[in-house]
């Protein structure tokens, strides 16, 4: 029997391109999916800084020129090996050849366009490998499941190849006009319809992916179950209901060797579940001290963080003085929304040496904060699943999150009469319960530490690695491949 050949199709992925925890799971997924015998592979755009620093190591397998609507582009096809895993690039200077992966809405239509097209023509002799499942990932690669339904198939093409769609935030739908989507996908009429892939006026790439793929999953089993209701469905749930039979949820993991206090090489200082408290004091010491806030015995709460309103940051402005006021230090690495940006501004003039913002894209600033704080902030609205929180309890600083999503998958509330915990949760999106755990996370702190050690310890030793995760996605490509058909010529 051939191995099982997987291809994913992601617009991110650690450490080639990052925004948010989509980059996380494809840099940590297929390494762990070729870990238990799966041939995974992935297919990135090859964005300016990616071609900068890696193209010395890259191969070029092939160049054509790839039809997009009227369009005639050219298209680069380079693969390198990365940690064992081959990753392949799509080439085009107009639409990749610059330093942000995200460059405006209106062109990033037309960019992740051409780049599905791109993949889509490169399987098989290009590539010199032909999956047996694409794995395709948000809305950047949404409609490869219906060009090969309305498109490949109609004409005998990849009939054997099948789709897995990972929903990883179902806000973010890939909306555009329906002339440029018709123009781009080069629609048939048939499918110009809500029955098809429209949402009123605009093709919608998420419904496409939705309606045709053949499995769906989204990153944990609690959103799974959250997004086939009106409340979490972004207008999506009675089609995901009308699916529900090919929906599940499988929870992510962390990449556990990155994000290893042991190791960590962003740190001031290294420590491990036996020398916990001396190596958070260190760190917290050096974080304070990095970031600008007192040294006092206060507890430090952290959040790194996308700051939008799903992430809740609008629920930490609000009770933000009464954190300060109840001796909390707020540490905040992030960006987003300017008017977020500007309110957590104020709060540190407001708040001199007690809230400390940091308006960027750090990573090692953030590991200092996952190690440094004592706490972790994530009052997420709606959360898919979630990394912040895993590695936070990896570094032994407790959630405080909302019972929500994969936040509820991954952290246990602290139960003050077993003990048991990893973390706190509290249940609405409302500032006055965000204040109220916080004030209980505080006060269980100051008043018994030896529960809160227990705590921390217990977050400590959760087992977040992506084994886990790789093994049920394992079983679903088995699942979607029934019995093995003749095998294929191998591969190069
Ligand atoms: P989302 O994908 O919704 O942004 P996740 O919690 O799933 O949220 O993943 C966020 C990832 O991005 C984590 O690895 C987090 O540490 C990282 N991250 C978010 N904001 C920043 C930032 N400003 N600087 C560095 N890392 C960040």
């Amino acid at each position: 029997m051939s191995r099982t050949r997987v291809l994913f199709l992601s617009s991110e992925m650690a450490p080639f391109a990052k925004v948010g925890g989509l980059a996380d799971v494809i840099g940590t997924l297929p390494g762990a999916l070729r870990g238990i015998g799966i041939d995974a592979r992935v297919i990135l755009p090859l964005y300016a800084p990616i071609k900068r620093r890696f193209i010395d190591r890259m191969t070029l397998l092939d160049e054509r020129t790839v039809r997009l609507g009227w369009r005639s582009q050219y298209s680069g096809l380079y693969v390198m090996n990365h940690d064992g895993v081959p990753i392949y690039f799509v080439d085009n200077e107009y639409y990749f050849g610059h330093d942000r992966v995200y460059v405006e809405y209106g062109f990033d239509i037309e960019r992740y366009a051409f780049y599905q097209r791109a993949v889509l023509d490169a399987l098989g002799d290009p590539m010199n490998f032909l999956p047996d499942v694409l794995h395709c990932n948000d809305w950047q690669a949404a409609m490869v499941p219906f060009l090969l339904e309305s498109q490949f198939r109609p004409k005998g093409y990849h009939l054997d190849l099948r789709t897995v769609f990972t929903i990883h935030n179902l806000m973010y739908q890939g909306l555009h006009a329906k002339d440029l989507g018709t123009d781009l996908f080069d629609i048939p009429a048939r499918y110009l319809t809500d029955e098809g892939v429209l949402s009123g006026p605009a093709t919608n790439p998420l419904k496409a992916a939705v309606r045709y793929s053949d499995a769906i999953t989204t990153v944990s089993p609690s959103y799974a179950a959250e997004i086939m209701t009106p409340e979490f469905g972004e207008g999506m749930d009675d089609l995901l209901r009308s699916r529900a039979s090919v929906v599940s949820g499988v929870l992510n993991g962390i990449d556990t060797v990155s994000y290893d206090p042991s190791t960590d090489p962003y740190l001031a200082v290294k420590y491990g579940v036996s020398d916990v408290l001396p190596g958070k004091t260190a760190n917290r010491k050096a974080l304070r001290k990095e970031m600008g806030l007192k040294e006092d015995a206060s507890t430090v709460a952290g959040m790194v963080t996308r700051l939008y309103s799903q992430k809740g940051v609008d629920l930490v402005l609000e009770v933000l003085d009464l954190l300060v006021a109840e001796g909390v230090q707020l540490a905040v690495l992030g960006s987003g929304d300017p008017g977020y940006e500007a309110a957590l501004r104020q709060a540190v003039e407001r708040h001199p040496g007690r809230v400390a913002f940091v308006n960027a894209f750090d990573e090692g600033l953030a590991h200092r904060i996952y190690a440094g704080a004592d706490l972790f902030l994530m009052p997420s609205r709606f959360e898919p699943c979630g990394l912040s929180q895993m590695i936070s309890m990896r570094y032994g600083t407790l959630p405080v999150v909302r019972e929500t999503g994969g936040l509820r998958d991954t952290v246990t509330s602290y139960n003050e009469f077993t003990g048991e915990g990893t973390g706190f949760y509290f249940r609405n999106p409302f500032a006055c319960e965000l204040l109220d755990v916080v004030h209980l996370a505080v006060q269980l702190r100051k008043k018994n530490p030896e529960a809160f050690s227990r705590l921390v310890l217990q977050a400590m030793s959760q087992d977040f690695s992506f084994r886990r995760s790789a093994e049920r996605y394992a079983e679903l490509y088995e699942t979607l491949l029934g019995p093995r058909r003749t095998p294929k010529r191998p591969d190069r």
